[in-house]
């Protein structure tokens, strides 16, 4: 019989244990930890541990008691108990001068909440706080197991990488609150389409990436990408605000599993930025040419970065003739890039600066640079004439764009009433009201507007008149088969009683021959520009031309 301080010792041991005899009957215990909701028939049973053990493998050969009694060792399990949930037992012999042991000590641990805390612990780690998706490390394992068992059972597989259109401009706009609650509702979406088999994960920001495992025919993944296109049908509500969205998504396929995961899943993230780059709102099969685009295209980025810091840039200038009194008065600036002799045309790369977003501070580059050498001419004792700057649709969609126009202008000297901004209408559509507020607070320190490649876009009448347009350029491709294309010629005739009608001024741009030059002239278009009168030049080459061009006797 133990001693009372034995007692008292062993009762301070925070976990169930007891003593049991050669039977497996508890001979003494302390009823701490679950011991306390032990009931004492529990404690009659023979051997005791089937109490944990649901009796399942007492006692046969797996018995933890039979264990330490015949093997005179200490034992171990864990076990997940249906009322005592999870449990470790601990049993170890009792000897007496090495003799066999005539009692078992057993100790049971109660790891129920441990383990619910390791739980929640894998569970944070693996998955997305937010939407409670699978997170990017869950993603990569699974993806792993999925490609393994593909390659076992002979089938195929398919990624699918889901990006939203244009989900930065509502989380800037309507604030990060609104965005969550979007992110959530297009989680829950995105869950109601797909099979249990499939996995949905959110790697990031507004990403998300499905594997869709079992895949029969080749058009699979093609339906399901159309599915998961529709449920951006129905529009999306948060805090008051309801609104659409689209998304973009790109699909990578594996048949015979030789990809690894990271690999199919940059098939699929390229894939996806091909769906981007022809508009959003669709999906796009991976393929190897759009690798080599995509690989040209970071390139070319990376070449414009470097040529960015390194100046590599520089401009020419094409006149833009009055087409009544033979007079230089505008300069087109046009950008160009590398030695003059071997330079790059502006249309080889500057839709990927646009795209990459390096457009704007090239295109700040140029307007500062155009208007410093519009005050170097006049320095020179030039006359004044209108310096006419391209502006790409991203430069011209930043919300300080007027108050960069502003501090070049100060900063360089240039009179504003000799600036001119040459905008697309594509620029101008992306965002009407804005244009309009943009253009009115540039009008009225003296800038022009001049509405380029007119005719090729939209050509709406009826945002023409709320805008404050100074001139309407004719794209050149409607100019090249003048006067001999009926077409054309009805085209051209109707854009200039158009301008005419609103006061505008045109532009023809492109003019090659003398026989182009008559009719637009016969027809009142005001100005000309193209190289019938002069190439792009470099600045050096204008004042000749002024003198040439200083108009008719
Ligand atoms: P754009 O604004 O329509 O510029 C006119 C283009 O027509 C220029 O080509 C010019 O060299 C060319 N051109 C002028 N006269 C003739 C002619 O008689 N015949 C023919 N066949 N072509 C003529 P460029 O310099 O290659 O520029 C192409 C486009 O690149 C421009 O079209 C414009 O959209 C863009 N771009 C050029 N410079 C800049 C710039 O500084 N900023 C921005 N954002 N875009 C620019
Ligand atoms: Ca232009
Ligand atoms: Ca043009």
């Amino acid at each position: 019989m133990p001693s009372e301080i034995f007692q008292l010792f062993f009762d301070t041991i925070p976990d169930f244990c007891a003593i049991l005899d050669e039977t497996g009957k508890v001979v003494h215990a302390n009823f701490q930890g679950i011991g306390r909701n032990l009931a004492e028939p529990a404690l009659q049973t023979v051997p005791f541990c089937q109490t944990f053990c649901s009796g399942t493998a007492c006692p046969g050969q797996d018995c933890l008691f039979q264990e330490v009694l015949l093997h005179h060792r200490a034992a171990i399990r864990e076990i997940a108990h249906p009322l005592f949930g999870h449990l470790e037992l601990q049993a170890f012999p009792l000897t007496k001068n090495n003799s066999m042991p005539v009692r078992v000590a057993l100790r049971v641990r109660d790891l129920t909440a441990v383990k619910q805390a390791e739980q929640r612990l894998q569970k944070l780690a693996h998955h997305d706080t937010l939407t409670g998706l699978p997170n990017r490390a869950l993603l990569m394992d699974r993806l792993e197991q999925a490609i393994s068992k593909a390659r076992r059972f002979k089938r195929g597989l398919a990624i699918l990488f889901l990006d939203l259109d244009r989900f930065k401009k509502i989380n800037d706009s309507l604030g990060h609150e609104v965005g969550d609650m979007i992110l959530c509702q297009v989680a829950q979406r995105l869950q109601g389409v797909l099979r249990e088999t499939d996995t949905v994960s959110r790697l990031s920001g507004d990403e998300f990436v499905i594997i869709c495992e079992e895949l029969k025919k080749f058009d699979d993944a093609g339906h399901l990408a159309e599915k998961l296109l529709a449920i951006f049908r129905d529009p999306f509500q948060a805090i008051g605000h309801t609104m659409h969205l689209s998304s973009s998504i790109g699909v990578a396929q594996s048949f015979i599993g030789g990809e690894d995961g990271n690999e199919l899943l940059r098939q699929a993230d390229i894939a996806m930025y091909e769906a981007k780059r022809r508009g959003g709102n669709q999906f796009q099969i991976y393929c190897r040419s759009m690798k080599h685009q995509v690989d040209q295209a970071f390139f070319l980025e990376e070449l414009l970065r470097r040529g960015l810091d390194r100046n590599e840039f520089f401009l020419e200038f094409q006149p833009q003739i009055d087409l009544r009194t033979q007079r230089l008065i505008g300069l087109e600036s046009l950008v160009r890039w590398g030695e003059s002799t071997t330079c790059v045309p502006p249309g080889m790369f500057i839709q990927r600066a646009e795209e990459s977003g390096l457009i704007v501070p090239l295109g700040e580059w140029i307007l500062k640079e155009a208007c410093e050498q519009g005050v170097r001419w006049h320095q020179q004792g030039g006359p004044n004439l209108q310096i006419a700057v391209n502006i790409s649709a991203r430069q011209f969609a930043q919300a300080d764009f007027a108050d960069r126009v502003i501090h070049i202008l100060q900063s360089s000297g240039l009179d504003p009433i000799n600036l001119e901004l040459e905008i697309t209408e594509s620029a101008i559509m992306e965002n009407v009201d804005r244009a309009i507020a943009t253009m009115h607070r540039l009008k009225q320190l003296g800038i022009q507007f001049a509405l380029d490649d007119f005719g090729i876009g939209y050509s709406s009448l009826k945002y023409l008149r709320n805008l404050p347009l100074s001139k309407l350029k004719i794209d050149r491709s409607f100019v090249r088969e003048l006067p001999f294309n009926t077409g054309d010629v009805k085209l051209v005739t109707s854009i200039l009683a158009l301008a005419g009608s609103f006061g505008l001024k045109t532009v023809a741009e492109g003019i090659e021959t003398e026989k182009q030059l008559s009719f637009l002239t016969r027809l009142k278009c005001q100005i000309g520009q193209g190289y019938l009168f002069s190439r792009p030049v470099s600045p050096a080459a204008i004042p000749g031309l002024l003198q040439k061009f200083a108009g008719a006797a």
